[in-house]
């Protein structure tokens, strides 16, 4: 059965104490059956936080595309391993804006970072001009062409996909559900004609975009909506339980 999956990314924001307070406080209350939880937190907050929850996973939210080397300031995959991420965010479009990565690029950070052992939250979306356009499907299906869907079907089965469209990323502006049902049927499709029916069916895909209480339990009773990426709710543990609750059990 398709895994469900609430996962927060606090970007550049909290540290160590903010993240074991945070950790401690919504510890306490238990997910819905079946629903996983993982927090995509600071690189220096891995070690720490791995250790407070036995169902809050921990991811990374970067990683370098090599095993080691004379890289000054970056972080490798079995780092990451070692302090204890068991995930890694990668696509993200703020990487893809300010860091200037791209498909070729996300698709070898993907790689190592399976090839270690760690799950990979690949993302992908459109800005405003391609969704106005109507061209958000082709704009999608460019993008995991170039990353995801060269993957071999063992190291597809460790991926989970987010769908942010990026006019709704930190703007409090939402997918409306069928806009998100739509697209997470697309990219489905999509990975069903690359790996085979059972590959698609067992794929979660997260939606992202200024999830909050007030829509989450719409957007995640969509078919083809297997949870949340969730950024600025994420930081408040009341926002962040509330929409954990809002998962169905499994
Ligand atoms: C994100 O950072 O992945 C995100 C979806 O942010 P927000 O929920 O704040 O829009």
């Amino acid at each position: 059965m398709r895994k469900k999956i609430i996962a927060g990314n606090w970007k550049m924001n909290s540290d160590i104490d903010f993240g074991v307070d945070f950790l401690q406080k919504i510890t306490q209350i238990q997910p819905p059956s079946g629903v996983e939880v993982i927090l995509g937190v600071p690189f220096i907050s891995i070690y720490e936080l791995s250790k407070v929850s036995d169902f809050v996973s921990i991811a990374a939210q970067n990683c370098h595309q090599k095993e080691s080397g004379a890289f000054t300031g970056e972080i490798s995959v079995n780092m990451l391993k070692s302090a204890g991420a068991s995930h890694v965010i990668l696509g993200h479009s703020e990487r893809r804006q300010y860091f200037n990565e791209f498909d070729e690029l996300i698709l070898e950070k993907m790689s190592i970072a399976l090839k270690a052992g760690l799950k990979v939250i690949y993302c992908c979306g459109e800005p405003l001009d391609q969704r106005e356009a109507e061209t958000h499907e082709a704009f999608v299906k460019s993008q995991l062409s170039d990353s995801i869907l060269k993957l071999s079907e063992d190291q597809m089965k460790q991926v989970v996909i987010a769908y942010e469209p990026i006019w709704a990323i930190g703007t409090g502006k939402t997918a409306s559900s069928s806009q998100a049902q739509d697209m997470h049927a697309f990219i489905r499709h999509l990975v069903k004609e690359e790996f085979g029916q059972s590959v698609g069916e067992e794929l979660t895909i997260l939606y992202g975009g200024s999830v909050k209480p007030a829509n989450s339990e719409e957007l995640f009773a969509q078919p083809d909506v297997d949870g949340g990426l969730v950024g600025g709710a994420s930081l408040k543990t009341e926002s962040f339980q509330q929409i954990i609750q809002s998962m169905k059990p499994v």
